[in-house]
Order: structure tokens, then sequence, then C-alpha cells
């Protein structure tokens, strides 16, 4: 039997508040809500990351977006709404079978933080067209 808690998730071998199911995915409610209406949607067959899924996967995935970002808005009219998904523990995952959060927005101070430190100016526009290159050339691999 799985060890992955979102496995467990999905068989109902330990519970959860379902907002939504379908034949390929399934949506609930975060036990740690960052804000109110804090949902994950997950593929039901096990993918640990983004580089694990196929399109079709993810496309199954991302098409259910649109209805769960509409009906958090209509239950609960945040603001805003992040979609975030971490890949990797350097990134913040910490649960490690594919989710997308949907975290509703209320204001700057719902407890929400991301910081952006950019640093356009370490950068050139020679270096991204570098780094494009690098890009197309494993994109087309
Ligand atoms: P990550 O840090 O991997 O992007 O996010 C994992 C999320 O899963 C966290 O927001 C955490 O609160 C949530 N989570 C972890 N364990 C459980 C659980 O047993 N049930 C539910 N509903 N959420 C969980
Ligand atoms: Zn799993």
């Amino acid at each position: 039997m799985s060890e992955c808690i979102f496995c467990k998730i999905v068989d109902g071998s330990i519970p959860s508040i379902k907002v939504y199911e379908d034949e390929h995915v399934f949506a609930f409610m975060d036990i740690m809500p960052l804000t109110k209406g804090h949902t994950l949607l997950i593929p039901k067959k096990h993918h640990e990351n983004v580089y694990d899924m196929s399109s079709e996967e993810a496309g199954q995935l991302f098409s259910v977006a649109p209805k769960i970002a509409e009906a958090l808005k209509a239950s609960f009219n945040p603001a805003g709404l992040n979609l975030l998904n971490n890949n990797g523990a350097p990134a913040g995952q910490s649960v490690f079978h594919f989710h997308l959060h949907f975290i509703p927005r209320y204001d700057q101070t719902d407890g929400f933080k991301a910081s952006w430190l950019t640093k356009e100016k370490q950068y050139t526009n020679e270096m991204f067209k570098e780094y494009a290159d690098k890009i197309r050339e494993n994109l087309n691999k």
C-alpha cells in the first residue's frame, strides 16, 4: 500500500474534506490553510512532481483549474487568487505527490507572503537570449 498521504486521501484511507472529484483528479481543503478557502487539486494517480507528469495528465488537471477558481470566487469573493505549485524540497514542496494550491487572497495581511527579490541588474539581454536558446534547444529534444 502506498505511503503517500495524498494517495491515501484519494483512496479514502485517510479522511479529507472533498471539494471536487472526477475520473482523473481530486480536490480538497488544505488542512493547514493559508487563507479561507485554501484548496488543493491533485491527480488521482501518484506523480511526485511536474517532471513526472505527461502533457495529457497535466492537461486533465489544469482543465479543472478554472472551475475551481470560479467556485472559490463565487463562494468567498476574494480580492485575488494565487495558484501555486512547488516542485522539490528547495522550492517548498513538503508532500511529494503533485498538487496545485488555490489560495484565495483577501488583503496584504492575509498571511500569504511571497518575496520577489528581483535581480534584473545582474542580467543582460544577451544573457536572456542565451538562456532562451538553451531552453528552446531542450524543448526540441
Ligand atoms: P507543499 O508544501 O508540498 O506545496 O504543500 C503541501 C500542503 O499539503 C500543505 O499546504 C499542507 O497543509 C497540506 N497537507 C499536508 N498534509 C495534509 C493532510 O493530511 N490533509 C490535507 N487536507 N492537507 C494536507
Ligand atoms: Zn501519492
